[in-house]
């Protein structure tokens, strides 16, 4: 069980913005990393805080946490919790600005060296039949890419960065608060010693702009709604020489009108004239590869079901493939002309009870009820 947000930063449920601002920073300087080195607890209790805090400093979200507790932020899709995406390190870079606390714990982690690229998700909505047979998709998703007019670079091409005249290259500058004199940050250079003299036109300075990308996918036979396609290096671009992330796409297949799937069965009813099941013959039924023909035997009853081994849907491992069940689903005629009606009335006369050997032990079972 995820703790009570309210708990993890020792606050009340009334408590105000600037409350809730308060208790953070103050368990954000106890539990730091960087003042705890392999202290995994520490860690531990540093990442509650920051999770606790990123969603109940976010109005929208507190009143979600509220109402639905942790339900409100299940599987981390709604961009809080500590699903995908979430990195403590950022809101504790928003609560302390600049961050005088890095530099004060003597240097520390240093938010300007090469980072990964977060992973993409994309939800993918298929037809049956491409689940079935598998299929080549071209997607196109938004994502960050490398400036290629700076090529990264975060300059306008022909220029550089130049050593950053405010603190002289060392990244930091020394500020005296009360009697303390702190080394912080350099804000002009946000540590990093460089400063770009002119910021590259497209990206602006960023290094990285957002695009969209075409991306074409091999879709495998046999995949069902919930199947995860990871493709490598597809997801957001680095910064600073940073990897990739990757690219996982969902996969939502589409109802059909006909089939429905169970693994790697495929089920469906098909209605037959009252006369085929009671004289035999041939029925044609639909499968995913064409049509197929099921000889019903005579007195085939509503509801027998016919199996057709291998045309249900191929499995994943490559080798295999699953059965359709066919479901009989016997039709009364309607709209019967006189001619019909009368022949049916002669065809009654003639049949005994032993024809219908289900109603004759129904009739059986139930006679106490109709003496
Ligand atoms: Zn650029
Ligand atoms: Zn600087």
């Amino acid at each position: 069980m995820p703790k009570d947000y309210y708990e993890v930063l020792g606050v009340d449920r009334s408590a105000t913005a600037e409350e809730l601002k308060k208790a953070y920073r103050r368990l954000a300087i106890k539990y730091h990393p960087d003042k705890n080195p392999g202290d995994k607890e520490a860690e531990e209790r540093f990442k509650e805080a920051s999770e606790a805090y990123q969603v109940l400093s976010d109005p929208a979200k507190r009143s979600q946490y509220d109402q639905f507790g942790h339900e409100a932020f299940v599987s981390g899709q709604h961009g809080a919790g500590r699903g995908a995406g979430f990195d403590p390190f950022d809101i504790f870079q928003q609560v302390f600005g600049g961050s005088f606390f890095e530099s004060f714990m003597g240097g520390g982690r240093s938010r300007e060296a090469a980072r990964d690229g977060a992973d993409l998700r994309y939800d993918l909505q298929i037809d049956f039949e491409e689940a079935v047979f598998g299929a080549d998709k071209e997607i196109s998703i938004p994502r960050a890419e490398t400036c290629t007019r700076c090529k990264g670079t975060g300059c306008e091409p022909g220029t550089s960065r130049r050593r950053c005249p405010q603190c002289g290259g060392t990244g930091q500058i020394t500020m005296a608060q009360g009697f303390f004199s702190i080394r912080q940050r350099c804000p002009v250079c946000a540590g990093t010693g460089e400063k770009i003299e002119s910021p590259c036109r497209d990206c602006r300075g960023e290094g990285r702009v957002q695009k969209r990308k075409r991306i074409q996918i091999h879709i495998p036979a046999g995949v069902d709604t919930g199947a995860r396609l990871r493709v490598a290096g597809e997801g957001e671009a680095g910064r600073r020489g940073g990897s990739r992330g990757d690219l996982y796409v969902v996969l939502h297949v589409r109802d059909h009108e006909i089939f429905q799937r169970e693994d790697n069965d495929l089920y469906c009813e098909v209605p037959v004239p009252f006369t085929t099941a009671a004289l035999g013959g041939t029925i044609k039924v639909p499968t995913v590869s064409g049509t197929a023909e099921v000889r019903v035997p005579p007195g085939t009853q509503s509801g027998t079901v016919f199996r057709l081994r291998g045309k249900g849907i191929p499995s994943l491992r490559g080798y295999g493939r699953g059965d359709q069940h066919v479901r009989v689903i016997v039709e009364v005629p309607v709209h019967l002309s006189a001619k019909q009606k009368e022949k049916l009335r002669e065809f009654q006369e003639m049949t005994a009870d032993s024809s219908y050997p289900r109603m004759r032990t129904f009739m059986a079972k139930a006679r106490k009820f109709f003496s």
